[in-house]
This record gives C-alpha cells, structure tokens and sequence, in this order.
C-alpha cells in the first residue's frame, strides 16, 4: 500500500519505519525543516546543545531501546547527569530533598501518621513494574488517589514534580502519576548528541518531506488524497502523528467524520511550555537545583557547571542555568515576545537564586517556547482513546493516543504500522 503519514516525530518516524519493514511504501510530511518532533535539540556549537523537549529516557522505555538496538543508536545513551537532589524553599527558607522513591523528599514537611501512609504507598509501588503507563483502572484523579495517603505530599512533593511538567494533579490521571513513580526507579539516560540523533538515524530509512505542512486529507474515489502546500498525493491509508492542536485542523474534514468525530480531539489538552537556558564560560560556584514552595511562576531553576551536564551537553569549563516556567504561567508566558518571555523568566529565576550572574553576562540565551506540549491526561483518556485511534485507512499515533512520553510515542508508532498488516 501507499501509506503518507503525518509528522516526522518519534510517532511518526517509529511508524513509517515499520511500515517500510513490513513493505509499504511511505512517504513522511513533515511541517518543518527538520525530524523529531519534540524531541528537538538546539545546536549552539559542536559538543554544545540544549534538549528542547524530551531531556531523557528510562530503562522500562522497552520498545524504544529495542528501536535503538535495531538502528545501532544504544551506543548514545549515556547515564543521566542532570541532578537528581533538589532543594524546597519554602518561605524563604530552603530544605534539601531527595529523589524518589529512596527518600521522600521534605520529610520535615509531611506529618508523622502521613509519612507513615506514604512510606506504605510506595512500598505498595514497589510491586508495580515500571513498564509504562496502564490504561486500566484509571478512573480517579491524581489528586483523589493521594488525599487518603497524604495531602502534604501531594503538595510537597508530587506537585513540585508533576505540575512545572504536566498539569495541575487535580485534572490528572491517577494512573499517570503512580506510573512516574514507578518508572523513577528505572535507570535514566540522557541521549549524546541530542535526543533527536536516533530519530535522524530513522529518517535516513524512510521517505521524509521536509517542510511539508498537511493541510486536509480528502476522499479521492477509491484513495485518500493529502495535500500538503497545496499539492496533493494519492494514498491508500494515512497515519496521521501529529498532535491534536494541529492535527485537528485538518482531520475534522477527513472523510469519515462518523468516527472521527468520536476521537475527542477536544478532550485532549496541551499546555505550554517556556524554559529558559543560559550559558557562559567559568565554573558555577555552587550545584543548585531549587524548586520553591509554595509554587509560583517558577517551577525550578537548575545552575551547575557544564561537566555536571544539562539537559544536553555544555562544554567543559562553562556553566549553564535552567530556569522552567510553572504549569499556568507558561501559558502567559507563551504569547509574550520572546525577549519580555526572557526577562521575565529571568528575573523569576534571580529572586529565588539572587547569587545568579546579571542576564547580560550569559553568553547564550536560549528561550524554550512549546506551545504543543506535554498533554493532560485525564482519567480514563487513553482508554477512550484505544477504541477510535487505529482503524485504517486513516490511523491515528502520537503519544497523546497510546501512553505518554517517548515510549508512548514508538509504541503508537508500531501500533498504528500493525493496523495496517503486511504490504
Ligand atoms: C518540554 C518537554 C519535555 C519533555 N520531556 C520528556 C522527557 O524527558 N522524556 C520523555 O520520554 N518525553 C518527554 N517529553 C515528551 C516527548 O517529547 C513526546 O512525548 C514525544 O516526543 C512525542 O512524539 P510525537 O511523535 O507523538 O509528537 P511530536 O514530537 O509533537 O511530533 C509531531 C510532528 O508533527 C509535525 N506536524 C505538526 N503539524 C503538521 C502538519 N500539519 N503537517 C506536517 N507535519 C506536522 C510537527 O512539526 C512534529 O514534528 C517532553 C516534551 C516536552 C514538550
């Protein structure tokens, strides 16, 4: 068959490339000019970048890691350097945490009977394997699921972690977060040379289209036609792997509004996400990674020097500083111009860490701006989801229809290449 699918992400690249193995042929749509999707680096120099989306992944990332096995990419994945131990700064005054699960971070924080409960919670999680996130039994919020183990760990502790990254815990699956938990006691891994050169690797296998942006795909007789910059293909089935904010433009006009209409584009929520990095040569005088309590605009400012590594690599000899915008205020801060988005976040960042250089002084200054971010998950959503995303000719994948993250996104992928059979 004659399959196009839509976005060169890590969706869309694990789909066309399984489609190719199993004998379609495939062409792949890419709006910009170049793969991956949001798992993009940015390039400063040789030896010098930023992870603008996807920063790591884990051992329970099975499908993924088989992925890397087949395209020879293991030889990339290097231990996770980003810091693990994290300070709270709760009115002023700072608290030195721990990661999770060894140490509950802020234990001065929960009370007694609480870190009792909680202690027994995760104990309890230990029985959970960290394979990824299940769809069953996920009918309650994250929130409701932690009120009856403990409140103040909730707000201590998961929100710090979830919140900056996903959405308020009120309005998230209880599943998601037990699956995190689960997961953080996978190994992680950081990917050398940005988290985007295994998706590079892929699409030197399979027919890219760079700088394609998909505008409709209609009925044409027999096939389906999708016309990108105004040109139309002919095809026998699509996959379409980009997220709902623009996948929706054009697939609520997709042929088969009968079922279409029942994917729920949109229930699917996506927040922003604004990160700021900076910088320059010289050592940080200090390892700081601090999440202040309770929560405001800033959801955590990282400063170390380039041999502790970032989210990337800094060169030997620098130091780099990540500031991330908190869940609600990213989306104030994503319409801003860049420049006013910097400062902003800048002058956030310097109230908590007040012995942070003057902005002038960073060498690079690198505003991160997603606007199609992380997805919420409600509960129930990818049990929903399963029912209406994988029947051909038109498929849907990315990881806002499977499982959350990079390990959702390839088994979307190879979900939605097995909807389709052999060639
Ligand atoms: C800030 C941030 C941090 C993250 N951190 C992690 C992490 O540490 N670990 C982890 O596992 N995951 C992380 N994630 C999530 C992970 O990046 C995603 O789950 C995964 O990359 C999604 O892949 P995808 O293929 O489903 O979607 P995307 O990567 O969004 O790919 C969709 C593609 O479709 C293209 N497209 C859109 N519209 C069109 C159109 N009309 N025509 C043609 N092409 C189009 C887009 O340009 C894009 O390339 C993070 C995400 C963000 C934003």
């Amino acid at each position: 068959m004659q399959i196009a699918v839509i976005g060169a992400g890590a969706a869309g690249l694990t789909a066309a490339y399984r489609l190719v193995q199993a004998g379609h042929r495939v062409v792949v749509y890419e709006a910009q000019p170049y793969v991956g999707g949001r798992t993009h680096s940015a390039q400063f120099a040789p030896g010098h970048y930023l992870d603008t989306g996807a920063g790591w992944l884990t051992s329970a990332y099975t499908r993924t890691l088989r992925l890397f096995e087949e395209l020879g990419e293991t030889g990339r994945l290097q231990p996770m350097k980003a810091s693990a131990p994290s300070e709270l700064m709760i009115d002023g005054k700072s608290f030195i945490g721990a990661g999770l699960p060894r140490t509950p971070a802020g234990e001065h924080l929960i009370p007694g009977e609480e870190r009792e409960r909680l202690r027994n919670w995760l104990h309890w999680l230990e029985g959970y394997p960290p394979l990824g996130f299940r769809t069953f039994n996920d009918n309650e919020t994250a929130s409701q699921h932690m009120m009856p183990v403990s409140p103040a760990a909730e707000r201590f502790l998961f929100a710090p972690m979830f919140e900056g990254l996903f959405a308020p815990l009120s309005e998230q699956s209880a599943e998601f977060l037990r699956s995190w938990i689960a997961a953080s006691r996978a190994r992680y891994f950081q990917v050398r040379d940005g988290m985007d050169a295994p998706w590079q690797r892929i699409a030197m296998h399979v027919d890219v289209r760079l700088n394609a942006r998909v505008e409709m795909i209609r009925q044409g007789g027999s096939r389906l036609e999708v016309v990108a910059n105004s040109v139309g293909a002919a095809v026998d089935g699509v996959v379409v792997a980009v997220p709902p904010p623009q996948g929706a433009a054009f697939v609520t006009r997709a042929i088969e509004p009968r079922w279409v209409a029942q994917l729920n584009y949109e229930h699917v929520e996506y927040s922003g996400q604004c990160r700021l990095y900076l910088a320059m040569p010289g050592d940080a005088p200090v390892r700081i990674h601090r999440r202040p309590l309770p929560m405001g605009r800033i959801a955590s400012v990282e400063w170390q020097s380039g041999s502790d590594g970032a989210w990337g690599a800094c060169p030997p000899g620098w130091q780099w500083v990540l500031v991330c915008a908190n869940e609600a205020y990213n989306n104030d801060l994503i319409d801003l111009p860049d420049f006013e988005a910097i400062e902003r976040l800048w002058a956030d960042a310097a109230a908590i860490v007040p012995e942070l250089p003057p902005l002038r002084a960073w060498k690079v200054r690198h505003l991160v701006k997603w606007r199609h971010a992380v997805p919420t998950m409600a509960p129930g959503h990818f049990t929903r989801m399963a029912a209406y995303t994988r029947r051909p000719p038109v498929v849907f994948a990315g990881d806002w229809t499977h499982q959350a993250c990079i390990e959702g996104a390839v088994r979307s992928g190879e979900a939605a290449a097995e909807a389709f059979g052999p060639g």
